[in-house]
């Protein structure tokens, strides 16, 4: 754990000065303050935004919406907002002044596919040996890990078999009592019986349960979303496709529900006010999850015309995960399983470079939770690799991010009402998107976790 949380940890002595202050007419409060301060101590850490204004100063700062590096870059935060922005702000005489030097201010990174619930090692075999207590106790430090690598915000795409523990590692986080990004989650992800993500393979008379909530016809999707949304799930995972087959640069992918059933989905997120999120890796669900008007197509490595088209008209964008395709195909058991994983990632490189070219709206996930969690910058790095500019990889992550994460004008830019979501890099991100990587500053909500 990192020293440089602002924890609110009010002792009695300071109880005390405060009580003295204003007299005997405190009394009662002051019996009751120090009772509960007596409480706390030692107890509670709770991380809060300072009482005083910061002025965070940079030599540059990244505009994302004009894609313009402004030299100096300034912001003034107020408690967890920011109050100004830009070349210089208002320097308030109460305020602290932050000098971070030879870095690029920037709005916080935006992972939109996360799993906080997986580690590396065999994912099909951690839910079945784990029990949730103990992967809830990892996700937290997974969420602490991601934080600190300058991910302020996550929308976590399935807790694989955790059901709805997710909520209780978001709602500590909202709460201050453990340091992670903004949190957006899911509970368990929703797949067909036999279908992705059921365990397969295992013994039968073992009864092994899947990582995801059956929902086999339209009645059960919307039973399932709602008994989800009553365990405290923000959104709505659905898996779209299940098998896939790489045979001879042939791709196909099994759909696992129809375009209806979909729609049905997609209504009944919208009663709640929500929105689903597929995994999608091709055709033909990957059209009927953009005709049903999904929130974002996940994966994404095969899309036809058709279904590029509605993602323009719809602002529909593809998260191509390519940090998940680059581990497996590295850390493959055997080399059969390594060629496979790379005739896969060569595949998905290439209809993307289609994709880039059809003017599809892209968002940034990189998947993580197979691969270690703090290390996902990667993302970005190989989404410039593989054909994107590194401006439109950053406005991506963080404009259309914030939008999938349904946090449209709150977060992903540095503008006065926006949470102080706030990281700087060395170096400047246009130049070299590999600077993400190396997150030296990370502002949340106006608390200051890495410095
Ligand atoms: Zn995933």
């Amino acid at each position: 754990m990192n020293n440089h949380y602002r924890r609110l940890n009010p002792s009695p002595i300071s109880v005390v000065v405060f009580c003295f202050a204003f007299s005997f007419a405190a009394v009662a409060t002051f019996v009751s303050q120090r009772a509960s301060a007596q409480m706390q101590t030692g107890w509670e850490h709770t991380y809060a935004s300072p009482n005083h204004p910061i002025v965070l100063h940079a030599v540059r700062l990244l505009d994302i919406e004009s894609g313009k590096i402004i030299s100096s870059g300034e912001v003034l935060v107020r408690g967890y907002k920011i109050a100004e922005a830009g070349q210089s702000v208002a320097h308030p005489a109460d305020a602290q002044t932050i000098d971070l030097g030879d870095t690029t201010l920037m709005p916080g990174l935006i992972d939109a596919h996360v799993h906080l619930f997986l580690h590396p090692g065999d994912e099909g075999l951690q839910t079945v040996e784990e029990s949730v207590a103990q992967r809830t106790i990892q996700a937290t430090l997974a969420a602490h890990d991601d934080l600190m690598a300058g991910f302020t915000a996550e929308r976590d795409m399935g807790t694989e078999g955790a059901g709805s523990a997710d909520t209780a590692v978001r709602n500590a986080i909202n709460r201050g009592e453990i340091p992670g990004p903004r949190l957006r989650v899911s509970g368990n992800a929703i797949s067909i019986l036999g279908g992705h993500e059921d365990a397969i393979g295992f013994n039968p008379a073992q009864h092994v349960l899947g990582n995801a909530d059956y929902a086999n016809t339209t009645d059960e999707l919307i039973a399932t979303i709602r008994e989800q949304h009553k365990e405290g799930s923000d959104f709505v995972k659905i898996y779209e496709t299940g098998r896939d087959i790489f045979r001879d640069g042939q791709f196909t992918s099994q759909y696992q529900y129809t375009e209806a059933q979909l729609a049905a989905a997609v209504q009944e997120a919208a009663r709640l006010g929500t929105k689903v999120g597929v995994h999608c890796m091709g055709e033909p669900g990957a059209l009927w999850a953009a005709q049903a008007g999904v929130e974002s197509i996940d994966h994404a490595a095969q899309l036809s015309d058709e279904t590029m088209r509605i993602m323009r008209e719809k602002d529909i964008p593809a998260i191509p995960t390519f940090t998940i395709f680059e581990y497996f195909a590295d850390h493959a058991q055997n080399p059969a399983v390594a060629k496979a994983e790379h005739e896969s990632l060569d595949y998905h490189i290439q209809q993307f470079k289609k994709q880039i070219a059809a003017g599809i709206p892209m968002a940034v996930g990189s998947d993580v939770g197979p691969f270690p969690h703090g290390t996902q910058a990667r993302e970005l790095v190989l989404m410039v690799r593989y054909g994107m500019k590194p401006l439109a990889v950053l406005q991506a992550d963080m404009l259309e991010g914030a939008k999938v994460l349904m946090w449209e004008g709150q977060i992903g830019d540095l503008k006065p009402g926006y949470f102080a979501d706030i990281v700087a890099v060395p170096g400047n991100p246009l130049d070299d998107i590999g600077v993400t990587q190396h997150v030296s500053f990370v502002m949340k909500g106006g608390v200051i976790y890495k410095r």
